[in-house]
């Protein structure tokens, strides 16, 4: 990063250059990037298995979480939730991607509950998986979660 400009510092939320005008198509690139400086911040010490996962909105603003551990073991979230929550408490509500970053040998798909927990905000989001060697595999939610139960389930009860 030499000869980088304190004003191109990362922004501490999205991790992208301060003053990114980044519109509604945020480059793949940055996404895994982003993605990859929250899986540095992991707190996994009971699995190993570090995670970082940035979503991105409708209007091109990026979101990052990763993965947060805990002794009482389902206390824990992932990192996929991490992000989507530092986005709704922002006011975010509409998702075009998400990336998600390992170090496995394959992509990771998200599990059930993070499944369930981004279709209520984006049922037809992009889920962009990039394994440790960079090899990437890209599913859309609806085909990770078919019949959800939506919003639109609690309207016939
Ligand atoms: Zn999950």
């Amino acid at each position: 990063m030499s000869g980088q400009s304190e004003a191109n510092a990362p922004d501490a939320v999205s991790g992208l250059p301060a003053g990114t005008d980044t519109g509604s198509a945020v480059p793949e690139s940055w996404l895994i990037a982003s993605a990859r400086i929250s899986q540095a911040n992991a707190h996994a010490p009971y699995s190993n298995f570090r995670v970082g996962a940035s979503i991105e909105t409708v209007d091109g603003v990026v979101f990052s979480g990763c993965n947060v551990e805990n002794a009482s073991y389902p206390a824990g979230v992932c990192a996929e939730r991490g992000a989507l929550a530092a986005a709704i408490a922002s006011g975010a509500r509409k998702f075009s991607r998400i990336v998600i970053v390992t170090d496995a040998d394959e992509p990771s798909p998200p599990c059930g509950i993070c499944r369930q927990a981004l279709v209520e905000f984006a049922p037809a989001l992009e889920v962009i998986s990039v394994a440790a060697r960079g090899r990437i595999q890209r599913w859309s939610l609806a085909d990770l979660l078919p019949s959800p139960f939506s919003p639109s389930s609690l309207a016939h009860a």
